[in-house]
């Protein structure tokens, strides 16, 4: 029986074993609470999870594609959702996970426009209780926007 470069199948049930410990333990959103991530957007609805969990199970990888059309420009918008089949795991890698063991959430970026987004997202991310709130970020303009004034 192959066992993927482990000595023995001991030892590769080992190795899985502590991948399942490990990627519960680090990667696990397990419960929302108001005092973290439960975020009431409007009074008549209910408090969501500002990292969107519990995500959807996904069967299948697959990409979408959408058309954004905007004042001046039309262009197709694309985003991978990956395959998923716990709604309370981040999404990760087997190995980075095993070398960093510390919290992953893995996103694949397929297009330029896509990864300046998350770049600028990322530059200007505010702490929860400021003013700046990514999670509000709905188009290139609002990022753009917040980028700015956090520069500034
Ligand atoms: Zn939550």
């Amino acid at each position: 029986m192959k066992t993927g470069g482990y000595q023995t199948l001991t030892h590769l049930l080992s190795a899985l074993r502590q991948w399942i410990i490990v990627t519960m333990i680090i990667t696990g959103h397990t419960r929302c609470s108001p005092a973290y991530c439960l975020k009431q957007k409007t009074v008549d609805l209910l408090a969501e999870c500002r990292f969107g969990f519990p995500k959807s199970l996904q069967e299948e990888t697959e990409l979408s594609l959408e058309l954004v059309v905007s004042k001046n420009t039309t262009s197709v918008e694309s985003e991978l959702h990956t395959k998923r089949n716990d709604q309370r795991l981040n999404s990760h890698n087997r190995v980075m996970l095993e070398n960093w063991r510390a919290n992953l959430d893995l996103q694949v970026i397929v297009d330029e426009k896509a990864c300046a987004r998350y770049m600028a997202k990322y530059a200007a991310k505010g702490e929860p209780r400021s003013k700046l709130s990514v999670s509000s970020l709905q188009n290139d303009d609002q990022v753009s926007s917040a980028f700015k004034k956090a520069m500034i």
